[in-house]
């Protein structure tokens, strides 16, 4: 039980459900303290990693390990973890005070140390002058708030959460975000969060683990996710991509295997930027998606190979282009990503 140990270590976890492999041989180490995210499409398996490392569900196979000890076949009150979930599963008739101090009436804490816990854990999400009110009193972030602090009352190593902020309008699941990694920060608590959406997962975590049907696909740190995509699923789920097929690759970008490019690294020019390591092809713009902030253009290239190009709306943009206008797209060869020569199912072009 040292403090060089993992918070969490998987070996070979599997789990299946009948004929369905919901988790298949997945290895993961997450450093205590770290916000750590798996992200991957509906069905992926996420929901039920956590559920294992909670003790909800019991592996197929493999093992789970907390600080070094191995709890694979601990109950789930015997694990230091605490799980938040979607629906937050909040008491109606408890008062929020009441809500938070539960956790610490189940394991027999006195009223008074109890109370004074759950000030301090609503206090932490700043909803102390809340504490009376029953959660049908609060606006769904505050509910998400008071779940927050209930799960982290009890002082557990490890939260799980399992899409907390899905329930969210847009607005609200953007602040939530920010006072999410201030929370995490401030209790030094290893948080492990699951979520569908690839900017969440990008703009919160410390590592992702992108998971494909029950798989680890890849796991880094944001940037190398989004800058070095091993492979056309996680190019293609983190972020959008401009992907070319082994074809596309050879005609276009003069390279063997799958390749993508990033819409933001791409820029369009009448003329072509003509410069060394640089790559130009002609093409006739389809689409201009005027977005505030910058400009998508969708282009055609003229082999026929679609192309999404996303404009910074700065001073540097010298013409508005518009359907039907030629043009030459540019890349710099450095930015073109090689995803290996596998080709997904599913995956065309
Ligand atoms: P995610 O959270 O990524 O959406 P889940 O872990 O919930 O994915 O599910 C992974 C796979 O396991 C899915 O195919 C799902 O249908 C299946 N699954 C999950 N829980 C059960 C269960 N209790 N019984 C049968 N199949 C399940
Ligand atoms: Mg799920």
């Amino acid at each position: 039980m040292t403090e060089t140990q993992p918070a969490i270590r998987l070996t070979a976890l599997t789990k299946e459900f009948g004929a369905v492999t919901a988790v298949d041989h997945v290895d993961l180490e997450i450093a205590a303290g770290e916000f750590f995210s798996m992200l991957g499409p509906s069905g992926s398996g996420k929901t039920t990693v956590l559920r294992l490392i909670a003790g909800f569900e019991q592996p197929t196979g493999g093992t789970v390990e907390l600080f070094g000890q191995d709890v694979t076949k601990r109950a789930p009150f015997d694990r230091d973890v605490n799980t938040v979930f979607q629906d937050y599963a909040l008491f109606p008739h408890m008062s929020v005070l009441d809500n938070v101090a539960y956790g610490l009436r189940v394991r027999g804490l006195g009223r008074k140390e109890r109370n004074e816990r759950a000030l301090r854990a609503l206090a932490s999400v700043r909803l102390e002058q809340m504490a009376g009110r029953k959660p049908s009193q609060l606006s769904g972030g505050q509910r998400q708030r008071v779940a927050l602090a209930r799960a982290t009352v009890v002082q557990p190593k490890v939260l799980l959460l399992d899409e907390p902020l899905g329930a969210l309008d847009l607005k609200l699941r953007e602040q939530m975000q920010v006072e999410l990694k201030e929370i995490q920060r401030e209790l030094g608590i290893t948080f492990i969060f699951v979520t569908h959406d690839q900017e969440e997962a990008l703009t919160l975590s410390d590592r992702i683990a992108v998971f494909n049907d029950g798989r680890i696909e890849q796991l880094g740190t944001p940037a190398e996710l989004y800058e070095r995509p091993r492979s056309r699923f996680v190019a293609d789920f983190v972020g959008t991509s401009n992907l070319f097929d082994v074809e596309r690759s050879r005609t276009i970008l003069g390279r063997d295997g799958h390749h993508s490019v990033r819409p933001e690294k791409m820029t369009v020019s009448r003329g072509g930027l003509d410069q060394p390591g640089v790559v130009d092809v002609p093409g006739t713009v389809v689409e201009a998606i005027y977005l505030g902030s910058g400009v998508r253009l969708v282009v055609d290239l003229d082999d026929g190979t679609r192309v999404s190009v996303l404009e910074q709306n700065d001073r540097d943009r010298m013409h508005d282009d518009e359907r039907g206008d030629r043009v030459v797209v540019s890349w710099h060869e450095d930015d073109v990503v090689p995803l290996g020569i596998e080709a997904l199912p599913g995956i065309s072009g």
